[in-house]
């Protein structure tokens, strides 16, 4: 039941200054901040990232926008983790995701406007989309040592 999961605060996050805000919802919700860095990955670790999208018609503007700064990954561990995870943040497209979502909060665009004006798809944050996506990503993004065992106090108050 206690789950892990993968978020990234996309480039357009990181430029509008949302770091602290984002981080702060997971911190709110009692989850456990297991590791955490910024990267600036490049074309390959991106389409990496993005396999299982390399056939969709926006594939390549994705790989372009997430490629285009700076992006803040974190590892979180929490109760069901993956799903809660994915409540924080949102629908996908940002005009569907609710009001008091992370994605509904601080975007608007529709994906199929994003694709319209060849863009891909800013809505500020990923997060995985299954266990096994949250487990192959977490692999991928973190060496084993960036990954931390400590206690919080959601572990008494929280979980
Ligand atoms: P997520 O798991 O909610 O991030 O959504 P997906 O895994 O389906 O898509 C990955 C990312 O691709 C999204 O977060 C968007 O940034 C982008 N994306 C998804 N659908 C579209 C689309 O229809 N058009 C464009 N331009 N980008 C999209
Ligand atoms: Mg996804």
């Amino acid at each position: 039941m206690i789950e892990r999961s993968l978020v990234i605060i996309k480039p357009d996050g990181v430029e509008r200054g949302l770091i602290g805000e984002i981080i702060k919802r997971f911190e709110n919700a009692g989850m456990k901040i297991l590791g955490m860095k910024m990267v600036w990955i490049d074309r390959k670790f991106a389409e990496k990232h993005y396999e299982a999208h390399k056939t969709k018609p926006f594939f390549k503007e994705l790989v372009e926008f997430i490629t285009e700064g700076p992006v803040v990954a974190f590892a979180v561990e929490g109760v069901h983790a993956v799903e809660n995870v994915r409540r924080l943040v949102g629908d996908t497209s940002p005009h569907e995701a609710a009001p008091g979502t992370i994605r509904g909060d601080f975007a608007h665009i529709s994906m199929d406007y994003a694709s319209r004006k060849k863009s891909g798809g800013k809505n500020v944050i990923h997060a995985s989309g299954s266990k096994k996506e949250a487990d192959a990503e977490i692999k991928l993004w973190f060496k084993k040592d960036e990954i931390h065992s400590y206690t919080t106090v959601h572990e008494k108050h929280v979980f």
